[in-house]
C-alpha cells in the first residue's frame, strides 16, 4: 500500500549514499567507466540503478546490475520492485537461469554475470542496455572477468561510432556507461583496466558493526560456532543470528546441534527458529529466511557465502564468522580430463569483511569471528580470479560462439596455458569444436541450451536416437539445484527399500527417469498434498523434483526454438536412450579391470562405484558417470552401465589420442 511506500520511500533518504545523489549521477553521465566504491549498506546495488532512473540518465535503454549469485539478483528485483512502488516484473525485474521476470516495461534488470554473458549471443552489442552496472566485481567470477573484457570491447565500438557520425546514425547513437561497484574492490586494478577510469568513493556505512575476534584458534568451528550462538542467546538483546559456514553438511550438522541444546533451555529464554541457505537448495526453499521472526523468537540463519554479499536479511543484528568457506577449484592433474571440486578453505579479508557487514543492515549489529586476529591478518585479502582455478569449458564454447578465443581477449588476469587446452580437449571430443579449434555446426546448437555442454551434447544426441523426452527428464533433475534422493544417515535402509521400486538394471539414470515418471504420474492425478505425502513416503527431495520440472519446461521451449521434437520418446529402448547419454559423458567412461576396478578410458585414474549408486558392488563392462568425489579414493557418482560397443558407435575413443 501506499503508507508502506511512504516509509520505504523515507528510509531510502536515509542511506549515506544518497547525499551523494546528483553529484553519483553527475559522475557517471560524464565517465565512461566508473568504479565505485563504497562500504556494505551504504545503499550501492538497490539505489544507483534507481537514481539513474528517476533522473532520466539512463536515457530509453535497459539499466542492468549483474551480481555473481542468483539468490541476490531476485532478492534484490523484489526489493527494488517495491521501492519502486511497482509489481515484480514490470519496471524492475530479474533473469536468472532457469527463471525470469521481465516484461517491455522494464528499465531496471538484475541478472546473473552469467545470464548477461550469455545474452551476448544474440545482441553482441548488449544494445537494449545504456548502463551496465557489474556489481560484486571483487568476486571477479568467471563470467564477471568475461563480462569485464566484452564490456570493453562493446564500449569501444558502441562509443566510437558517435564521433564524427553522420546526422543519420546519430539517431542509432547508443553509447554505454559502464559501473564497477564493490565494497571491497581493489579498485585501482579495475581502474588500470579501464584506462585510468575514474573511482568514486562513498563514506559512511549505514550502522556501525563491533567486531569480536577469539583469543585462541578453534579447530572445531562447528561446536565453537554453536557455543558462541547460545552465548548470544542467553545474553544479548533480541535479533537474529547469521552463523557462515562453509557449506550444506555442516549446516545441517550444526543445525541438528542447535535443535538438540535449544530443547534443554529453561523457559524463560527465547525460542530458536532455525533456518538454512546455501546453493544447492531450490528456489523459494529459503524463503523463510527472509520473513521476519514471530514474537518471541529468535531466527539463526545458517549458510553459506551465498548470504555473504549483497543481500540483505530483515532482523539480523549478530554475524557468527567461522572463517571457511568451499572454493570451486579446478583439478587438472593425473586425472585425465579436468574438473571442478570444492575445497573446504580459509576465507579471504574481503570475505570477513562482507560477513560482518551483514550485521549492520538495519541497525548497530556485532560481529563474533571464530578466528584470531593474527588468523585474520594472514588471510589473502580477496579471493583469487576464477578464470585461474575453474574449469572453462562452458566459456570456451559461448566464446566460440562470439568468434572470440579467450587466449586473444584482453583479459584482467589470464588462464593457464594447461586449463585452457583442457578446456579444448573436452570440446573436442564432444564434438564442438573441430581439429583446428574451429567450432562446429554442433558446438554453436550447444551452445543454445542452457546447459554444461556435455548435457547439451546428449539432448541434440537425443533426437537422432529417438529419445529426447527421456534425455530431458533425465537431464532436468541433473541441471537441478539440490540432490534427487534425501540422504538421512539413521534412515538409509528404509530409504533404500522405499525406493527399491525405482530401481533400474542399468544404473543411476534410468533410476531418475523411473522416479520423476513416477512423480509426473502423481502430479496429474493429484494436488501438491499429495506430491508432497509421495515424496516424503520415498525419501525424495521434492524441491528438486518440482524445479526440475520447470528446467524441463524450459528445456522443451529451447528444443522447440532449435526445432527438436521434444516428444520423441523410445519407450522401453533403453539402449538408445544410454547411447544418448554416452555422447555427452564420453569424457566420463570407465572399462571394467580384471581385479574388479574400473579405469578411465580418457585417463589414468582407478575409480570406484560410489556407494549410493545402483550400480555399487556391480561388475560391467563399462560405465559412464555424471561426476568424480574425491575422499580417500576416487568415486564416480551417478553411474550407468553401457556396452563397450558403445564407444566404438559414437567414436568417442578414435578422438582420445588425437
Ligand atoms: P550496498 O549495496 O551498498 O551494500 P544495498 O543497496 O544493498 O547496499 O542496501 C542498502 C540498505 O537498504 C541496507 O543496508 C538495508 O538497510 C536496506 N535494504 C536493502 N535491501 C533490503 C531488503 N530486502 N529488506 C530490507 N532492507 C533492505
Ligand atoms: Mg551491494
Amino acid at each position: 500500500g501506499p503508507s508502506t511506500n511512504g516509509l520505504l520511500q523515507d528510509q531510502r533518504k536515509l542511506l549515506p549514499i544518497a547525499r551523494g545523489r546528483d553529484a553519483l549521477v553527475r559522475e557517471i553521465q560524464e565517465n565512461d567507466v566508473t568504479i565505485l566504491l563504497g562500504e556494505t549498506g551504504s545503499g550501492k546495488t538497490t539505489q544507483i540503478p534507481q537514481y539513474l532512473l528517476e533522473s532520466g540518465a539512463s536515457g530509453s535503454g535497459i539499466i542492468a546490475v549483474t551480481q555473481p549469485r542468483r539468490v541476490a539478483a531476485t532478492s534484490l528485483a523484489v526489493r527494488v520492485a517495491a521501492e519502486q512502488n511497482d509489481k515484480l516484473g514490470k519496471r524492475v525485474g530479474y533473469s536468472v537461469r532457469f527463471d525470469e521476470r521481465s516484461s517491455p516495461e522494464t528499465r531496471i534488470k538484475y541478472l546473473t554475470d552469467g545470464m548477461i554473458v550469455r545474452e551476448l549471443l544474440s545482441d553482441p552489442l548488449l544494445s537494449q542496455y545504456s548502463v551496465i552496472i557489474v556489481d560484486e566485481a571483487h568476486e571477479r567470477t568467471l563470467r564477471t572477468d568475461l563480462l569485464i573484457s566484452n564490456l570493453k570491447m562493446i564500449q569501444g565500438k558502441r562509443n566510437h561510432r558517435s564521433t564524427g557520425s553522420k546526422e543519420k546514425e546519430k539517431e542509432k547513437f547508443n553509447p554505454l556507461k559502464i559501473v564497477i561497484m564493490s565494497a571491497t574492490l581493489d579498485a585501482e586494478k579495475f581502474s588500470m583496466f579501464y584506462q585510468n577510469a575514474k573511482i568514486i568513493y562513498v563514506k559512511g556505512r549505514q550502522h556501525p558493526v563491533k567486531v569480536y575476534h577469539s583469543l585462541e584458534s578453534q579447530t572445531d568451528y562447528v561446536e565453537s560456532a554453536m557455543r558462541t550462538f547460545f552465548q548470544i542467546h542467553t545474553d544479548q538483546t533480541p535479533g537474529d543470528v547469521l552463523i557462515f559456514l562453509p557449506g550444506q553438511e555442516d549446516i545441517e550438522s550444526l543445525e541438528k546441534s542447535i535443535r538438540l541444546f535449544a530443547n534443554q533451555l529453561p523457559h524463560d529464554v527465547m525460542d530458536v527458529l532455525i533456518c538454512s541457505m546455501y546453493a544447492a537448495q531450490a528456489p523459494g526453499q529459503n524463503s523463510k529466511v527472509f520473513l521476519p521472526s514471530p514474537a518471541r523468537t529468535r531466527k539463526c540463519i545458517l549458510a553459506t557465502n551465498i548470504a555473504e554479499t549483497s543481500i540483505t536479511i530483515p532482523g539480523v543484528k549478530y554475524v557468527i564468522d567461522t572463517g571457511m568457506c568451499k572454493e570451486k577449484r579446478y583439478l587438472a592433474r593425473n586425472t585425465g580430463g579436468g574438473f571442478d571440486t570444492l575445497l573446504t578453505r580459509a576465507i579471504t579479508k574481503s570475505s570477513a569483511m562482507q560477513r560482518a557487514g551483514r550485521a549492520g543492515r538495519e541497525g548497530m549489529g556485532l560481529c563474533f569471528r571464530l578466528y584470531t586476529e593474527d588468523a585474520f591478518d594472514t588471510m589473502d585479502l580477496s579471493p583469487e580470479p576464477e578464470i585461474l582455478r575453474c574449469s572453462l569449458t562452458s566459456s570456451i564454447l559461448q566464446l566460440k560462439c562470439l568468434n572470440q578465443d579467450l587466449e586473444d581477449l584482453d583479459l584482467m588476469d589470464m588462464p593457464d596455458t594447461e586449463s585452457i587446452s583442457s578446456a579444448l580437449k573436452t570440446l573436442w571430443l564432444l564434438d564442438a569444436i573441430d581439429q583446428n579449434k574451429e567450432l562446429t555446426p554442433l558446438g554453436r546448437q550447444m551452445a543454445l541450451f542452457p546447459l554444461e555442454p556435455v548435457h547439451a551434447r546428449a539432448v541434440i544426441a537425443s533426437r537422432e536416437q529417438g529419445c529426447t523426452s527421456e534425455v530431458l527428464d533425465i537431464i532436468s533433475v541433473l541441471s537441478a539445484s539440490s540432490k534427487l534422493f534425501v540422504d538421512v544417515a539413521e534412515h538409509r535402509e528404509a530409504a533404500s527399500e522405499a525406493r527399491r521400486m525405482f530401481r533400474h538394471a542399468s544404473g543411476d539414470h534410468l533410476t531418475i527417469l523411473n522416479v520423476i515418471r513416477a512423480y509426473s504420474d502423481i502430479s496429474t492425478t493429484g494436488g501438491k498434498a499429495a506430491r508432497r505425502e509421495w515424496c516424503r513416503k520415498h525419501f525424495l527431495n521434492e524441491k528438486t523434483l518440482s524445479e526440475a520440472s520447470e528446467i524441463r519446461s524450459q528445456l522443451r521451449q529451447a528444443c522447440g526454438r532449435m526445432r527438436i521434437d521434444w516428444n520423441v520418446s523410445c519407450g522401453d529402448g533403453e539402449g538408445q536412450l544410454l547411447k544418448s547419454l554416452a555422447y555427452g559423458l564420453a569424457q566420463n567412461s570407465a572399462f571394467l579391470q580384471p581385479d574388479g576396478s574400473y579405469k578411465q578410458t580418457m585417463g589414468h585414474s582407478v575409480i570406484k562405484i560410489h556407494p549410493g549408486s545402483v550400480l555399487c558392488d556391480k561388475k560391467v563392462p563399462a560405465i559412464i558417470y555424471d561426476e568424480l568425489i574425491y575422499t580417500n579414493q576416487i568415486y564416480a557418482r551417478g553411474v550407468s552401465s553401457v556396452q563397450k560397443s558403445t564407444f566404438t558407435a559414437i567414436g568417442a575413443l578414435n578422438r582420445r589420442s588425437s
